[in-house]
């Protein structure tokens, strides 16, 4: 349910992202007029096909991790611009460290100049393998610097140092969301795990897991997690939260799941681990709940009937 916003102009960095989008899309349903800036390295123009013409809406097409401006004052900024899926950073690994370093320096230097909100989407890749279950914002997590998703993991915990600094030195309002595995309608199958079973469901084709299946995930519904950034972003709080949904499943239990809303026959099939892939993952929420009273609202299998239905449709665009 939307309702009005303290906002009055956002600049969304990775609105053409998947939940930049849907970031862009409840903004604007609470009255906030949108820029989005995105240079579809990995996001879609189609995700913003129905924002494109909608009164409040301008895209910007530019690299964040040039310098770029604003056309006009913003009062708050939603820094999303990253690559997020596991292939596309090993794709775009430089990429993927500037735009967490010299992306975010860029987004903080706006919103310090026109005094805006800032709020950073981190991620519980931060945590890395965790040897904290589950998972709370105390935590400083367990990363290999050098290893296969250091490029994120690391360009994410740069990412928080700099918000943080900027917060403590130039007394900027500043929020970090650590967001859990996100997924809803639009997710394209781009090596994230529930749209490649979906994907892999509707096509017929074997489910693959990689490793065992005995390690766990926490998907959160996509309209809960930009719920939950938006619910950060209204607060003045400071320090990192977790956006994320408490419901911890295995990946074999979830490629079943799948298999039982799509009613696909497809068999699974167990492949090569994933380097670095973290055993479990989930979140502890109580800060979330406490200071911003948000807690996720749609069940997983829900969910997942939802985001089946959209994939199922014909216009859905996964190319
Ligand atoms: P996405 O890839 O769909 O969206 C990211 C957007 O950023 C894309 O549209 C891409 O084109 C844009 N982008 C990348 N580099 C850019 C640059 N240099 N300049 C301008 N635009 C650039 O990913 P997503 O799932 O929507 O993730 C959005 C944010 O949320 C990311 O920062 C990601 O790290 C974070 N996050 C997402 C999840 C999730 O499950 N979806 C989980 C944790 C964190």
């Amino acid at each position: 349910m939307s309702h009005a916003s303290r906002f009055r102009r956002a600049l969304v960095t990775g609105g053409g992202g998947f939940l930049g989008s849907y970031v862009c899309e409840q903004l604007l349903s609470c009255g906030v007029e949108v820029v989005s800036v995105d240079n579809f390295s990995t996001g879609h123009r189609s995700y913003l096909e129905h924002l494109m013409g909608r009164p409040g809406f301008t895209l910007l097409e530019a690299d964040v991790i040039q310098d770029f401006e604003t056309p006009g004052p913003v009062d708050l900024v939603m820094h999303l611009a990253s690559p997020a899926s596991i292939p596309e950073f090993y794709r775009l690994p430089i990429e993927t460290l500037l735009v967490g370093s010299h992306g975010t320096h860029n987004a903080l230097r706006i919103a310090h100049r026109y005094g805006a909100r800032f709020v950073l989407a981190s991620t519980s890749e931060i945590y890395g393998d965790p040897l904290k279950h589950p998972q709370d914002e105390e935590y400083w997590g367990n990363v290999n610097p050098i290893g296969a998703r250091s490029v994120y993991d690391e360009a994410k915990r740069y990412a928080e140092a700099l918000t943080t600094a900027y917060g403590k030195q130039h007394g900027l309002s500043v929020g970090i969301a650590r967001i859990f595995n996100s997924y809803g309608p639009r997710m394209r199958p781009d090596g994230r795990v529930i749209s490649g079973f979906i994907a892999q469901a509707l096509d017929g084709v074997p489910l693959l897991i990689h490793g065992d299946g005995n390690q766990t995930r926490s998907p959160c519904y996509v309209e809960d997690t930009a719920r939950g950034l938006l619910a950060i972003a209204e607060s003045d709080y400071q320090r990192p939260i977790n956006i994320g949904n408490t419901q911890e499943i295995t990946i074999h239990d979830l490629a079943q799941m799948v298999l039982d809303v799509t009613g696909s026959r497809s068999p699974l099939k167990f492949i090569e681990p994933d380097a670095d892939d973290p055993r479990q993952r989930c979140p502890d929420i109580s800060r979330a709940e406490r200071e911003l009273g948000w807690r996720p609202q749609v069940a997983l299998e829900e969910g997942l009937r939802r985001t089946v239905a959209a994939a199922r449709r014909p216009s859905a665009d996964w190319n």
